[in-house]
């Protein structure tokens, strides 16, 4: 009998806890975020990639140690110069323009936090414009990509002045379709 109390008072020392603790997590999420909580995921509003059907991605995102670190803040996309670049998702355009010689657009995403940057880009809209999923933003230009020979748009996402990886964007109807991304080994 005695152990039998003994076993009943260790659960409901237990039980106890657990309440206290369930408490505490809902009292966790009432408080705003604290410095190291992790930001939300990125949502999955793309309907389209930033050019052609699927491209080859020559260099996935390589997030940064810390702000200022090296890495590489977004993905390049393989693409012909001159080819259209779309919106991947509706916003308004917050930036068209150049920075260091490079053409850039930026699109706020509707309904999101979040902003795609596309370059180096010919900017066919300007800032304040509202687009759709699909609208063309511009074209990819010949030169000022770091694609070396091959020209290619970087894609970039920000949250702030936070890089995130912009491919989180793309649902997995767009993101696993179409062409392989891995380079055919016989083509050497
Ligand atoms: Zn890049």
């Amino acid at each position: 009998m005695r152990s039998r109390r003994h076993l009943h008072t260790a659960l409901g020392s237990l039980l106890a806890l657990f309440l206290t603790l369930l408490t505490c997590a809902a009292r966790a999420d009432d408080a705003p975020p604290a410095p190291g909580v992790p930001p939300p995921p990125v949502p999955a509003v793309a309907r389209t990639w930033p050019v052609g059907s699927h491209p080859l991605v020559l260099r996935g995102w390589e997030p940064p140690a810390t702000l200022y670190a090296r890495g590489h803040r977004g993905v390049d996309l393989s693409t012909p110069a001159n080819a259209p670049v779309r919106a991947v998702a509706p916003g308004r355009v917050s930036f068209a323009g150049r920075v260091a010689g490079r053409g850039v657009v930026a699109v706020e995403l509707t309904g999101t936090d979040l902003r795609t940057t596309y370059e180096p880009v010919t900017a066919s809209v300007k800032k304040g414009d509202e687009v759709e999923a699909g609208d063309v933003v511009g074209t990819v230009e010949l030169t000022g990509s770091h694609c070396g020979a091959t020209s290619c748009v970087h894609w970039g996402l920000l949250r702030g002045e936070m890089y995130l990886d912009p491919l989180g964007l793309l649902p997995p109807w767009l993101l696993n379709r179409g062409p392989s991304r891995l380079l055919p080994v016989l083509s050497f």
